[in-house]
C-alpha cells in the first residue's frame, strides 16, 4: 500500500476516528464551504426546520466524512452512516430511512455508486419526506406511500459527474471540497500533533505539508510515521531534519511523489521522450492497469502540471525535468 494514497486503508480508520474536528471552527481550511453551511445551519436551527440537503463532493481524504459528521454535531442530531455499496436492494435503503429519528444526518458516502433502483427509492424520500412501496407481486401489486421523519441527506462523492441528474438536482447545497494549501495543512498536521501529545517544531509540520499532496489524510498518516521514526530514533520530538530524513527513507520525495509517480514519469520520459504518449501504452510500459493510472496515479500529477492530458496523449512538463533536475529536451 502507497503511504501516500489519498484512499483509507484498514489502519487509517481507527486514527482517523480519533482525530476528526468536531465543530466548524476546528476543521481547517475549505474556508468557503466553510462558510455557506454555517449560514445555513444558522437559519435552519432559527426556523427549527431539517437543513437541506448537502452534496460535498472533490478527492478521497480531504474531509466529507468529517464535515458530514461536523453537520450532525452542528445541527445537534444523530448521524446515520452508510454508502452507496452498501445498500444493494431498495428494502435496505427503507430500513434505514424508516429507523431515522426527526432532523437526523444521514451520511451515504460513494453516493455515485447507489443502483439506480435505489436512486428511484430516494427521490420521494428527498423531497417529500416519504417512501413509496410496493407490496405484492403481479396483478395484485399495490404501491403504498409511508411517510418519514424530515431528515438531511450528505451526500459524498468523488465523482460528481457520474451522479444522474435527477439525484443532483435534489441536493439543496452543493459544496466543493479543494486540495489544501501548505499553510492549512501545516496547521492540521500542529493539530494532529497535539492530539497525539507529539512535539513538532513548525518547520518540520512544513515540510510534512508539503509532501503530503494536499490531502489531510495523508499529512496525518505521515506525521504517524515519522512520529515512529522520532521515538526509536531521536528523543521523540519531531524536528526539520529528522522528519526529512524519515520522509527520504519512506521514498516520499519533497513534493510527496513516491517511486511509482517516478517510475510513471521517468518512463515516459525514458521511452517517450517526455510524450505524448497513450494512456494504453503507459500501460503496458510500467505494468499498470489503465484504468489504475487514470484514477490513481495521474490526478495529483495533473493537479501539480506534472503531466498534460492532450489529445495525443500524456505530455510530461518541463517542471518534472526541473524536479529530477535533468536537462529540459528541444521539442
Ligand atoms: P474519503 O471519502 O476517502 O473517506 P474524506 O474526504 O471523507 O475521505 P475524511 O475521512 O473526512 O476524508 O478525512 C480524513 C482525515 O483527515 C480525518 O482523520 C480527518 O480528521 C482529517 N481531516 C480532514 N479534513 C480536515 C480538516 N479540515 N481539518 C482537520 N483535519 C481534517
Amino acid at each position: 500500500e502507497r503511504i501516500i494514497s489519498s484512499e483509507a486503508g484498514d489502519q487509517d480508520v481507527s486514527f482517523e476516528q480519533s482525530l476528526r474536528p468536531q465543530t466548524l471552527r476546528q476543521y481547517i481550511g475549505q474556508d468557503k464551504v466553510k462558510e455557506n453551511l454555517e449560514v445555513f445551519i444558522e437559519a435552519a436551527k432559527m426556523r427549527r426546520e431539517t437543513l437541506d440537503h448537502v452534496l460535498l463532493y472533490g478527492p478521497p481524504g480531504l474531509g466529507k466524512t468529517t464535515l458530514a459528521a461536523i453537520i450532525a454535531n452542528e445541527m445537534g442530531v444523530n448521524l446515520r452512516t452508510t454508502s452507496g455499496p452498501a445498500i444493494e436492494r431498495p428494502g435496505d435503503l427503507a430500513a434505514i430511512l424508516t429507523a431515522l429519528e426527526p432532523g437526523d444526518v444521514l451520511f451515504i458516502d460513494e453516493i455515485h455508486r447507489l443502483p439506480r433502483t435505489i436512486e428511484e427509492v430516494l427521490y420521494p424520500a428527498m423531497e417529500d419526506f416519504c417512501l413509496d412501496i410496493v407490496i405484492g407481486k403481479g396483478p395484485s401489486a399495490r404501491s403504498v406511500r409511508l411517510d418519514l421523519p424530515p431528515f438531511t441527506l450528505v451526500g459524498a462523492t468523488t465523482r460528481a459527474g457520474s451522479l444522474s441528474a435527477p439525484l443532483r438536482d435534489r441536493f439543496g447545497v452543493l459544496s466543493r471540497l479543494e486540495y489544501y494549501n501548505e499553510k492549512q495543512l501545516t496547521d492540521i498536521v500542529v493539530r494532529t500533533a497535539e492530539l497525539l501529545e507529539t512535539d513538532i517544531d513548525w518547520p518540520a509540520a512544513q515540510e510534512l505539508a508539503r509532501r503530503s499532496r494536499g490531502t489531510p489524510r495523508i499529512a496525518n498518516r505521515l506525521l504517524k510515521r515519522v512520529r515512529d521514526f522520532a521515538q526509536v530514533r531521536g528523543n521523540g520530538a519531531v524536528e526539520e531534519t529528522l522528519a526529512q530524513e524519515a520522509l527520504e527513507l519512506m521514498q516520499v520525495d519533497r513534493l510527496g511523489l513516491d517511486h511509482i509517480d517516478h517510475k510513471l514519469l521517468k518512463g515516459i520520459i525514458e521511452k517517450y521522450r517526455g510524450g505524448p504518449v497513450g494512456l494504453e501504452t503507459i500501460s503496458a510500459t510500467i505494468g499498470e492497469e489503465s484504468q489504475t493510472i487514470e484514477d490513481v496515479y495521474e490526478p495529483y500529477l495533473l493537479q501539480i502540471g506534472f503531466l498534460q492530458r492532450t489529445p495525443r496523449g500524456r505530455i510530461v512538463t518541463e517542471a518534472v525535468y526541473r524536479h529530477f533536475e535533468m536537462e529540459v529536451p528541444e521539442r
